[in-house]
């Protein structure tokens, strides 16, 4: 039963456990984890397996060195539940995340790190937190164990700021433990580093959203791939979530309001400079003014098509990729009766 992997979608299973969680898809991003692999596996299937879960691993290698790779071809040759998706180079967690969901078939996806920081012991209560109706529970490291000074004190303005742009309150936006419907998953596109922001990603397209306190350990093996460096590029990301979350289908709604209230500041300068030079004769070459009007003029007609632009680019976006502008939850029709 352990070794099982996925159950046809109408196989029910009669564990206590729904359907819906019935087969899990667990996706790991693996950069140089060589030492901390086998012990994780090792856990994920101990938790899965004492929940009676149908799963299946995909552990994605990020281009590794340190023979994480070739590790990972051995469990998936040995384990049936196992498989391993190598990149070609190292791109990244969140490329590596992404390449995980495309490869994932379970219906629901549950991410987590590779370097045995989460606990594949909570997975089931995640799972079971996400029957009760939610899109995604995210893991909330509720006692840390990373320094104090370079990831804490970081990560708590930045989770405060991600909280106030983005509307979704969650305590901790860095945890990998997550949990997914697949669906939810299924259309969200991930660039930069925006795996942080699927919960705010998940929001913007409706999802119902929980959190659930989970337990976090110090790293036993390997380093930690992040560093300072990592919070100026979370910034530029809350930036662009930012401006999805408001503006993504209506980008002349920002740009053509700043664009024209900009023209019209330097129309009606230009216009008081022209009539004093003119009728009053007063020379205007050396002013201030003329070079605010000159520059309100030029940034406002800038602005102004630069919004004409996105909307070209937003219509672009969403009708090339067949993606409508809404998310439907649910769809209820009447029982048509053929007899
Ligand atoms: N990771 C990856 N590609 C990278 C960097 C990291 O796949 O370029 C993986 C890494 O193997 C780990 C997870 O992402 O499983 C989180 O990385 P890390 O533990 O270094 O982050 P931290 O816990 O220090 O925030
Ligand atoms: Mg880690």
């Amino acid at each position: 039963m352990g070794d099982s992997v996925l159950i046809p979608e109408n196989l029910a299973i009669n564990n206590g456990i729904s359907e819906t969680i019935a087969a899990v898809a667990v996706v790991v991003p693996i950069y140089n984890e060589v030492e901390s692999l086998p012990h994780l596996i090792e856990a994920i299937a101990t938790a899965l397996t004492a929940d009676k879960l149908n799963y299946e691993i995909i552990c994605v290698d990020d281009g590794s060195t340190d023979g994480s790779a070739q590790l990972l071809k051995q469990l998936a040759q040995t384990r049936s539940n196992i498989r391993a998706v190598l990149l070609r180079r190292n791109y990244g967690q969140t490329a590596a995340m992404a390449a995980g969901f495309n490869y994932a078939r379970g219906r629901v996806i549950v991410t987590l790190d590779g370097d045995l920081q989460n606990d594949p012991a909570d997975i089931p209560r995640l799972l079971a937190k996400l029957d009760e109706g939610y899109d995604l529970v995210s893991g909330w490291r509720k006692d840390r164990k990373d320094a104090a000074l370079t990831r804490l004190l970081p990560s708590k303005m930045a989770n405060w700021l991600i909280g106030r742009v983005t509307g979704v309150n969650l305590h901790d936006y860095g945890c990998s433990l997550k949990a997914y419907r697949s669906e939810l998953v299924a259309d969200m596109n991930l660039y930069g580093e925006l795996h942080r922001f699927l919960p705010a990603l998940a929001f913007i397209e409706g999802a119902r959203i929980a959190e659930l306190p989970v337990r976090h350990h110090a790293r036993k093996y390997g380093r930690s791939k992040y560093g300072l460096g990592r919070t100026f590029r979370v910034l530029m990301d809350l930036l662009t979530i930012w401006f999805m979350k408001r503006f993504l289908t209506r980008p002349m709604h920002v740009f053509g309001l700043l664009g024209l209230s900009s023209m019209l500041l330097g129309i009606l300068l230009g216009g008081y400079l022209t009539f004093i030079k003119l009728a009053l004769g007063v020379s205007i070459g050396h002013r201030p003014l003329l070079i605010l009007a000159v520059v309100l003029l030029l940034t406002g007609i800038q602005l102004f098509s630069f919004g004409l632009l996105a909307e070209l680019l937003m219509r672009t976006y969403h009708e090339s990729q067949g993606r409508p502008i809404y998310r439907v939850r649910e769809i209820l029709e009447p029982i048509v009766n053929n007899s």
